[in-house]
């Protein structure tokens, strides 16, 4: 079904986990009665269990399990600097986890909730420095896949949970990807839906006297504008003062050279392109029209934004393996899923704009 990549092994050495857990066998568990109990009483018993949501599969741990949160950091081989979001399936659980619920937070858990969005708030003495890496804040999600709420229900604890990717490959947005990347290294493997919307939900850090997106994704400055009645920015400075440290991190970028164009002019495109296959490249143009682009690899993007990020981090994965150089163009937007697709381009071309 799936083919396990066993060189990673290499690149992520796992010896702790190996030694603890010789021959851990994954297990590949289905949305029914008993499968769903199982998977609330692994993580209930410290275990890993890799669950759907509507932006990405998530490797989820017990919160309040200090051990199971590290292992998240030794089985994906993350940072331990860079905090986990904790994720619940009932609004009430926010008090559980915050100290502090200000009228904006408020205004978002009553309105928004449940959404592909994480707040940041002040948090409780319950949730523990390995979660939040010391800060005094707290990340909080309610998603909307009642796949992931049927999940979470199960474990009937709040579960911490990054991507289910090992650190520095895209996230996964099917569980075939997930079972790629961390099967041997996990429990279990919720096998759920595919994602519906494909990136990261939106970080809105309302811990602060001003709401700052410090994460774009579906829910947009916009909407959350007219919600609060007052300005949300988005953070664009990865270096600012603001406690944002997971866009500290280099985002995923695929294997092989990539850039990005702003203005999807075909000429321009494909000139690029010519070039680059007169340099020796077997290049593809990602483009939202591909149609433009006749007797040259293209692969498409999707016309509608939605559609370019459900398939963005499927799509890196299948054309790092096809092309040895991607030229992606996109149209810039300032709204919404637009911006959080955009974020994930320019980083995944390490900022190289044509
Ligand atoms: P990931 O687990 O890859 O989805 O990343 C989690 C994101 O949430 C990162 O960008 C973190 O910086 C952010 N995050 C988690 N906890 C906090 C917090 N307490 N304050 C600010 N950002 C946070
Ligand atoms: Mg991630």
């Amino acid at each position: 079904m799936f083919t396990k990549i066993t060189s990673y092994d290499k690149i992520y050495p796992y010896d702790f986990w190996s030694r603890r857990h010789k021959n851990l066998k994954t297990r590949y568990l289905q949305f029914n009665k008993k499968d769903m109990a199982l998977a609330g009483e692994l993580i209930r018993r410290g275990e890993l269990v890799a669950f759907p949501t509507e932006t990405v599969y998530g490797l989820g741990a017990n919160a309040f399990d200090e051990q199971a949160v590290k292992n998240t950091y030794l089985a994906k081989g993350r940072p331990s600097d860079n905090p986990l979001i904790v994720h619940i399936w009932d609004k009430s659980q926010v008090f559980d986890i915050a100290r502090e619920v200000s009228q904006d937070a408020l205004k978002v858990i009553e309105n928004v909730m449940p959404a592909p969005i994480t707040i940041v708030l002040p948090k409780k003495d319950v949730i523990g420095d390995s979660i939040t890496a010391g800060l005094d804040t707290v990340a909080v999600r309610m998603p909307l896949s009642v796949q992931a709420r049927e999940f979470l229900h199960s474990a009937s604890v709040p579960v911490t949970a990054p991507s289910a990717n090992l650190s520095g490959r895209p996230s996964p947005t099917t569980w075939q990807r997930v079972a790629e990347d961390m099967d041997g290294r996990i429990s279990a493997v919720l096998c759920g839906d595919d994602c519906a919307v494909g990136i990261e939900s939106t970080v809105l850090d309302l811990s602060r006297d001003e709401p700052v997106i410090l994460r774009p994704g579906a829910v947009g400055a916009k909407q959350l504008s007219e919600l609060l009645g007052k300005q949300v920015k988005i953070l664009t400075d990865p270096n600012s003062k603001v406690n944002s440290p997971g866009v500290r991190y280099k985002h995923y970028a695929p294997n092989v050279p990539m850039v990005l164009d702003l203005s999807e002019d075909a000429t321009k495109l494909a000139e690029f392109y010519d070039a680059k296959v007169k340099e020796g490249y077997h290049p593809v143009l990602w483009v939202r029209f591909p149609e433009r682009f006749s007797g040259k690899n293209v692969y498409p993007m999707g016309t509608k934004i939605d559609d370019a990020a459900h398939g963005l981090y499927e799509h890196m994965r299948i054309l790092e393996r096809t092309y040895d150089f991607i030229i992606a163009s996109v149209c810039p937007s300032d709204e919404g899923l637009g911006v959080g697709v955009l974020d994930k381009l320019v980083r995944a071309s390490g900022h190289n704009l044509i």
